[in-house]
């Protein structure tokens, strides 16, 4: 911001900051080198997360590569975005509905089937292919990684994803996959 939206100084001061993504209903995704803009006058403060999109995404994918079991928040975001009810994922799986909100709300552990499921179905709906699916699922106890966090300062990267902006012909950042 150059305006402050709560006391309209433009006396702003910019810095970096380590920001948990609760925008997204996970605190266990952190952003890197998060843009945050403090008003001197009132000490409002703003946080700006670029490529709001890209991210997203890239978050999905990343929460997919864990080494470790999803936890319910994070089981949740992943439904969310499929664009699936808890019941439908309940009746999806095979459970009673009361089991996957005791997941999500973090009552009781999330069951493997569903976390392997909902990983399956993320990696396929986010464009990877099968095969490459079975791969990286395989390889999560080796290969994967035991913590998200995405550094907005160098744009979102990672072992699966790219960057470019040369797609399409616009300025907006396009992922393409690179395995
Ligand atoms: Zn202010």
């Amino acid at each position: 911001m150059d305006q402050c939206v709560i006391c309209g100084s433009t006396n702003i001061e910019h810095e970096c900051v380590t920001h948990r993504a609760e925008e997204f209903g996970v605190r266990s995704v952190e952003f890197l080198n998060t843009p945050l803009a403090r008003c001197r006058d009132c000490g409002d403060e703003a946080i700006r997360i670029p490529r709001y999109v890209q991210v997203a995404r890239q978050i999905r994918d990343r929460l997919c590569a864990l080494n470790r079991a999803l936890t319910g928040e994070e089981l949740a975001l992943l439904r969310r975005e499929l664009n699936m009810t808890a019941t439908e994922l309940a009746r999806r799986i095979g459970v009673n509905p009361v089991s996957v909100s005791r997941w999500e709300q973090g009552h009781v552990p999330v069951q493997q089937v569903a976390d392997r499921l909902i990983r399956t179905w993320t990696l396929a709906a986010l464009g990877y292919a099968w095969r490459d699916i079975d791969r990286l699922m395989q390889n999560l106890p080796e290969n994967g990684i035991d913590r998200v966090q995405i550094d907005l300062a160098t744009g979102p990267d990672g072992e699966y994803w790219i960057e470019t902006h040369h797609r399409f012909g616009g300025q907006d950042t396009v992922w393409v996959m690179t395995r």
